[in-house]
């Protein structure tokens, strides 16, 4: 084993943070150097999701300088899952263990000392898993944790308060480009590989420029995504709902008769009127998941690419 460890960072509007994440990485990668835990040819790859700013300008200013630095860059923005998958894909021939990590240092780099640890004891998968979110403001830590139980109850099984700061050594990688879906979940895809997996805790900071490219609206659509490309509980739950609709329908039906046969038909508006709007809904609900369903195959059908580089600067040697 040579130990060669490939940093991948998707950057989206980053020029803020980058001088210095970069800084601070090229510390950290000297410094597991000079321990000699991982090979002088070991890298920090950047993958530019298509930012309207200087992003793509510094990482190649980056490159120049100090062949630590590589980038890869993408023809346009797919965001941040697609960016991660790119980088992946791409440095997983040259690499032994690979980490993905966000731009912004809200993830302890320090417990990447802990990941490189654990790989060299044999772990395939190793899981960054936030301690705790003191740093995150009260409606995001809710939004984000809330996030993990509606996923897992819907049956999208994930690591709870892991987000993609993880290890994932060579033959873990081999086994993610397996997965050919379009609408890859990489934190639901990732525990299906298999392999030995461990975690490794740490506490989340602030981010400390820039803002954060994930609002409320793209969480949400997140977890929707998330949920649809992992699990058909959804439309388990709506067949469910049917079920038990007919029940009560069979009992309405003996109501009404009743009610027929006594000939007090007159008095019911309001039931009507309620069961009316209620059912109404249900079905266009149920039609909604549904159909989402159903977008996904159409999706998936396609095989359009899940990204397009458009230049890769690497010195591997
Ligand atoms: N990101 C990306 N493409 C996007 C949105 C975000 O590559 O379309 C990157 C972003 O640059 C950052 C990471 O994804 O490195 C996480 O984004 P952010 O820190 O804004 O999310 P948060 O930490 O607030 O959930
Ligand atoms: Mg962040």
């Amino acid at each position: 084993m040579s130990n060669v460890l490939y940093l991948v960072i998707p950057c989206y509007n980053e020029e803020e943070v980058l001088p210095e994440t970069s800084l601070r990485l090229r510390e950290k990668m000297e410094g597991l150097m000079k321990q000699n835990k991982i090979n002088e040819k070991s890298r920090v790859i950047f993958v530019n999701d298509g930012s309207g700013d200087g992003t793509w300008e510094l990482i190649k200013r980056l490159h120049e300088k100090d062949k630590l630095f590589g980038g890869i860059n993408l023809s346009r923005n797919r965001g941040h899952q697609n960016a991660l998958l790119a980088g992946l894909m791409t440095v997983r021939e040259y690499a032994d263990m690979v980490i993905s990590m966000d731009a912004d240092l809200q993830d302890d780099i320090d417990a990447i000392d802990e990941m490189v640890e654990k790989y060299l004891s044999g772990t395939d998968i190793v899981y960054g898993v936030r301690s705790s979110r003191e740093k995150d403001t009260f409606f995001k830590k809710a939004t984000a944790e809330g996030f993990y139980k509606v996923m897992n109850t819907m049956g999208a099984n994930t690591v709870f308060n892991h987000a993609d700061y993880r290890l994932m050594s060579k033959r873990a990688l081999e086994g993610l480009s397996q997965y050919g879906e379009v609408n890859l979940f990489l934190r639901g895809i990732v525990p299906m590989i298999g392999y030995s997996t461990d975690v490794v805790y740490y506490k989340r900071g602030e981010r400390f420029a820039g803002r954060s490219k994930y609002p409320v609206g793209k969480m949400l659509s997140f977890a929707v995504e998330g949920i649809t490309s992992l699990s058909t509980k959804p439309i388990r739950i709506i067949t469910t709902l049917g079920f038990f609709i007919f029940l009560v329908s069979i009992g309405m039906l003996i109501y009404s008769l009743a009610r027929h046969f006594t000939g007090a038909t007159i008095v019911g508006w309001t039931t009507l009127m309620v069961s009316t709007w209620a059912i109404g809904g249900l079905i266009l609900l149920s039609l909604g998941v549904v159909g989402e369903y159903i977008g996904k195959i159409y999706l998936e059908t396609k095989m359009r690419p899940r990204f397009i580089i458009e230049q890769f600067l690497n010195d591997k040697d």
